[in-house]
């Protein structure tokens, strides 16, 4: 048997993270816990500790610390708080690949750090490539560190591809499932509420990529990650919505043929392949059935109505910092309106908003991106404050 891998999560008590979890719990011969992270949820934490006793756990909220080292103190684990220690544990040498489950911006100076010191990423946390996709996948391939996916439509992709790595790809087909307000006017978006925007149809999600999902921002932030992940230009990127969520994405290659990648949607599938890859392990998941879904529907996704979409492929041809203003705005703006202060359509509003005032910083280094996420969210709040 060969070593098990060590695997840092990096927002253990999330959607994703807690679902990882339960990959590494179905196969205790295979992983070895390393390092699990939160930044609020302590409690979460705190029994996650307890019951995989990790080497190391770390809160980021530092307000929590005291709590959380009175509840493992009688434990074999180092426990820490703060952002640069979360920084530092995904460095150890006992750590082979890292799991970036969590959420928004915080993503990016931890998936540097890992990367840095040769660790394999397992990417959840989409908006770390949508920020910094360039200076990431440089420093991936210098590193020679490889990223996969756990985005399901990514992980559709890269499954297509495995033995087809040599082909070109002439273009992707990503998935979506339309999320609630799919077929919806702008009029009738105009009118919808939070409670409504939280229920997606076919994932249960944490809360700002259920938002993502419902203002089809979540799509957009997918294309650009795709064009980091595979390489692509943005002519070779389309979006089909497709409400079943059965067909997870598609790829056409270069003699026309295209492959897709299918089964009922369930994140622990590519949460598993991206760290299990290049073999499949076994699993009890639910099997897909023909007859439970005997029309799999596929339709147009609406830019004009979901002005986040368009966005996102305007941005994309932008380059420079222009994705990492509009992640920011966005971060800010679904705050906002998760908060109840703004309506859903304001989102976007403020999102092609910001986008518009932000000075775009062609070939950016890394400061350049801490500067232009401080003052897009700045210039977020300000417009928040006056609507
Ligand atoms: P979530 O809100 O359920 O969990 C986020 C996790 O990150 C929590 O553990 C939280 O403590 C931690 N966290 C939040 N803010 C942090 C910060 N500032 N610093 C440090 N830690 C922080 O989110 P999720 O739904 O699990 O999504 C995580 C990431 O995975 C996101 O980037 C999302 O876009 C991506 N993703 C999620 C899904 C899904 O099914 N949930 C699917 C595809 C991609
Ligand atoms: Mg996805």
């Amino acid at each position: 048997m060969n070593k098990k891998k060590g695997i840092a999560i990096l927002g253990s008590t999330g959607s994703i993270g807690t679902q990882t979890l339960e990959v590494i719990e179905a196969y205790p011969d295979y992983f070895d816990l390393q390092v699990i992270t939160a930044n609020n949820n302590v409690d979460l934490l705190i029994e996650q500790a307890l019951k995989f006793h990790p080497n190391s756990v770390v809160i980021s909220n530092e307000s929590h610390y005291k709590k959380l080292k009175e509840a493992l103190w009688n434990e074999d684990i180092h426990v820490y708080a703060g952002e640069d220690a979360l920084c530092q544990v995904v460095e150890s040498t006992d750590v082979d690949i890292v799991l970036t489950a969590l959420v928004g911006y915080a993503g990016l100076r931890p998936t540097i750090s890992a990367i840095n010191a040769k660790k394999s990423i397992a990417l959840a946390n989409k908006e770390t490539l949508v920020v910094a996709g360039e200076l990431i996948t440089q420093l991936a391939k210098e590193n020679g560190v490889p990223i996969f996916p756990v985005d399901s439509e990514h992980s559709a992709i890269f499954q297509c591809l495995v033995g087809e790595f040599h082909n070109p790809i002439e273009k992707i087909y990503l998935t979506a499932s339309g999320g609630p307000f799919r077929g919806y006017s702008i009029d009738q978006l105009s009118k919808v509420t939070l409670e409504q925007a939280l229920k997606h149809p076919n994932w249960s999600m944490g809360a700002k990529i259920t938002i993502d999902s419902a203002s089809l921002m979540n799509k957009g932030l997918e294309v650009i990650e795709a064009k980091w992940l595979f390489n692509l230009q943005s002519h070779q990127i389309d979006v089909i919505v497709h409400p079943q969520s059965i067909v997870h994405s598609l790829v056409q290659f270069e003699d026309g043929s295209m492959k897709a990648q299918m089964g009922l949607p369930d994140m622990k599938l590519p949460i598993q392949f991206a760290l299990t890859y290049p073999q499949r392990l076994k699993t009890d998941f639910p099997r897909f059935n023909f007859m439970d879904y005997p029309n799999l529907t596929f339709e147009q996704a609406d830019r004009n109505v979901f002005k986040n979409l368009d966005l996102a492929y305007r941005v994309m041809e932008m380059k420079g910092t222009a994705a990492c203003a509009l992640n920011a705005a966005n971060e800010v703006a679904v705050a906002a309106f998760l908060d109840n202060k703004i309506s859903f359509l304001a989102i976007s509003e403020l999102n092609e908003h910001v986008v518009g005032e932000m000075t775009n910083i062609l070939s950016p280094k890394y400061d350049d991106f801490v500067s232009v996420d401080l003052s897009a969210r700045e210039i977020t709040n300000q417009k928040i404050e006056r609507l």
